[in-house]
């Protein structure tokens, strides 16, 4: 069975084709500047191979982007399929569910419904979302589709963790809460990680730490989530790739008034201006901040610091919300890649009994990534690197939904 998975963002729909027999990505691609006055761009590689590589006109809208898709995906000579029938479901990656949903979805109007209902509270995701599975609809009436919120794994946090300290009536009237994001990946390692140690996730209290462009950690307690570090959006918690991570409310205001900016230009700037682009002033990139660093860079250093120092003080309130801690496991981009990085934030947390094994750790950096334990033979705790893979989370959901 071959199943398409789509990410669409608001100028963009990225896109896999996943042979679920095998679980192989038959198809990559990525329509990009859809609606916009020129240079529309799509890219598709077919078994590693660019078939499509087009960049000219205008691309109208999503529909047409989709269709776009679906013509290299069922190219006669290149395409990884014959016809669009051997595509037998599409899971959509959505951005917030609310509190409404607590596992993926088969995609019918109530569904639909709840995602417009979320707009309020992921303004620019849910749209762009809507407007895929819409796209998508239209040129493929017939073929079942699924929603995978990232949201949805937190939905077992309960109210202490999730509430803002707020009046109760602006949680009430507003549903101004804590959501948490990354859920599909947090879920998907820390499923992976308890089946890699063959042991049960119920067995387990894991520390999951997504560290990518976007980075959250989470507290995984007995196969369920209880407390995550991004909150009714995804800029709260740690210091990412241009967002800002947790500050104090009242520093909006007070920029705001010393800037002369809008609390939406003040959000744009927490959001994709700040972080370790916004410290160091030299790029977003994880890498670029560590070769900067090392040259001696002292902003590019304090970045640094500043992300270590943050995931330190969030992995030492995750033991304590979960009485200890049985695994911290690391994952995306920079968990994945950057063990130097992973040497500092597990340095000196031996009194936890979490103590890693430098080697093994070193050992495990690109391109020689995979699924390993790294922390040392007498290590109470176990420290793990376990890639992430949202998309095939996403289309295991949707074998899942649509097989029922
Ligand atoms: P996104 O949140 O966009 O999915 P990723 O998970 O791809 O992001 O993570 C991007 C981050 O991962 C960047 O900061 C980058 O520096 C880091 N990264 C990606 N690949 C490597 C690598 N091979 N070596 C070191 N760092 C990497």
């Amino acid at each position: 069975m071959k199943i398409l998975i789509v990410n669409a963002g608001s100028s963009s729909l990225k896109y896999q084709l996943i042979d679920m027999d095998n679980e192989q990505t038959l198809a990559k691609g990525l329509v990009e500047r859809i609606g916009m006055a020129e240079n529309g761009h799509h890219e598709c590689k077919v078994n590693g191979e660019k078939i499509v590589d087009w960049a000219e006109d205008k691309i109208v809208d999503h529909v047409q982007g989709c269709k776009m898709m679906l013509a290299a995906l069922t190219d006669a000579e290149k395409g990884a399929v014959k016809s669009m029938d051997e595509i037998s479901a599409v899971g959509h990656r959505v951005l917030h569910g609310g509190s409404k949903f607590s596992e993926s979805m088969i995609i019918n109007d109530e569904v639909i419904a709840a995602i417009e209902e979320n707009i309020p509270l992921g303004p620019l995701h849910n749209p762009a979302n809507l407007m895929g599975i819409k796209a998508c609809q239209e040129v493929m009436p017939s073929t079942p589709m699924v929603a995978v919120f990232d949201t949805a794994f937190h939905q077992t946090m309960p109210p202490k963790a999730y509430m803002y300290g707020l009046p109760y009536e602006i949680y009430e009237k507003h549903h101004v809460r804590r959501y948490g994001f990354h859920g599909t990946s947090h879920r998907f390692v820390s499923k992976r990680t308890a089946e890699f140690l063959g042991k049960k996730p119920e067995d387990l209290r894991i520390i999951t730490a997504h560290l990518g462009n976007g980075s959250s950690l989470a507290a995984v307690e007995y196969g369920k989530c209880v407390d995550t570090s991004m909150g009714l959006t995804p800029l709260e918690g740690v210091l990412m790739g241009t967002r800002s991570g947790n500050l104090d409310p009242a520093v909006v205001e007070f920029v705001c008034d010393k800037e002369n900016l809008t609390v939406g230009q003040m959000l744009n700037l927490c959001n994709k201006k700040s972080g370790l682009l916004g410290i160091s002033g030299i790029s977003n990139d994880m890498r670029d901040v560590d070769n900067a660093a090392k040259e001696g860079h002292p902003r590019a250093q304090l970045a640094r610091d500043m992300l270590v120092y943050g995931i330190r003080k969030y992995i030492g309130s995750y033991a304590a919300a979960m009485n200890g801690v049985d695994v911290i496991v690391f994952t995306a981009g920079i968990g994945e890649n950057n063990y130097g990085l992973r040497e500092d934030i597990m340095a000196g947390f031996e009194y936890m009994g979490a103590k890693l094994d430098k080697e093994k750790n070193a050992a495990l950096a690109w391109p020689n990534v995979h699924e390993a334990v790294i922390s040392a033979d007498d290590s109470k705790v176990l420290i793990c690197v376990i890639p992430t893979n949202e998309e095939i989370a996403i289309a295991r959901d949707t074998l899942e939904l649509v097989s029922k």
